[in-house]
């Protein structure tokens, strides 16, 4: 049995560890090729775009997967409408594994918003010192001359391109990430507001914690909806479960 992992997230590697073990199936991983130096998976790795859900569908084929995991970021929207395409195409099943968003707890000053253009228009009623953690590639929507009034910690894995915030320091860094670490760099730059995608999980939460502490407020950027009539599961351990009652 051969499983395609579409990756880019700790769950699809932790996903590709528990399946590549024993005497179960042959597992390929495959990411997008945004990140320059990724943390690779056990199994295969391939990188790179498919060239849509025409694409993806061909190589299914080609390859010969028996089953699809959509284990990418819940904000990858296109990835996973070409995985539903594509896997229908092909004839594969398929199945999303989505960690949970995060909730508002006792304490939180959450404001949601339903974009990083929402969060960019939110931003000036709610601070002046900025920790930006929607990663590098939605920048450009901070650079505007309306914000230009405002500082920016920029945390992202890679370095980030312009169009930037004009007023910015980047901290290259990947989670996971520790409460003391994420208490110390709001206290440090006297960030008086969080921007965040509601990207779920465990490991990139204490930020959230730290701001609840501090009575920072958080705009929290919801996700974007996935496409329909596709099983999903949280864990990877539940992924795992489907892939044996496949046969893998
Ligand atoms: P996206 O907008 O959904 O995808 C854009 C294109 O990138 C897709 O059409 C596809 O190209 C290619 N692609 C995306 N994921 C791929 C994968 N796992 N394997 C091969 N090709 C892939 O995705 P994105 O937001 O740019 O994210 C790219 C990757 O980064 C994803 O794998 C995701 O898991 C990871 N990531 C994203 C975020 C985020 O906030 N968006 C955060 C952390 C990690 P083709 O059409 O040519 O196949």
């Amino acid at each position: 049995m051969h499983v395609l992992i579409l990756g880019g997230t700790t769950e699809a590697r932790r996903l590709a560890e528990l399946l590549v073990t024993g005497a179960g199936p042959r597992v390929t991983s495959s990411l997008a090729g945004r990140v320059a130096a990724p943390r690779l998976p056990p199994g295969e790795v391939r990188v790179g775009g498919f060239g849509g859900a025409q694409g993806l569908a061909e190589w299914l084929r080609e390859h010969r997967v028996d089953a699809l995991i959509d284990a990418t970021h819940p904000f990858a929207g296109t990835i996973s409408f070409n995985a539903a395409t594509a896997a229908a195409l092909a004839h594969v099943p398929l199945l999303a594994l989505r960690r949970p968003g995060w909730v508002a707890g006792e304490g939180d000053d959450w404001h949601e918003v339903g974009s990083l253009d929402m969060a960019a228009r939110v931003l000036p009623e709610l601070g002046r010192r900025v920790f930006l953690t929607t990663g590098r590639m939605g920048l450009a929507t901070f650079s505007g001359p309306e914000l230009a009034a405002l500082w920016f910690l920029v945390r992202s894995v890679d370095t980030p391109e312009p169009p930037c915030p004009a007023r910015m320091e980047v901290l290259l860094d990947r989670g996971p990430f520790a409460l003391d670490g994420e208490r110390e760099l709001l206290r440090r730059h006297r960030i008086d507001v969080v921007v965040t995608k509601d990207s779920g999980g465990s490991a990139t939460a204490p930020k959230l914690a730290a701001a609840r502490e501090a009575g920072i407020p958080v705009v929290v950027v919801r996700r974007p909806t996935g496409p329909e009539g596709v099983a999903d599961v949280a864990t990877p351990e539940e992924a795992v479960a489907w892939v044996r009652r496949l046969g893998g």
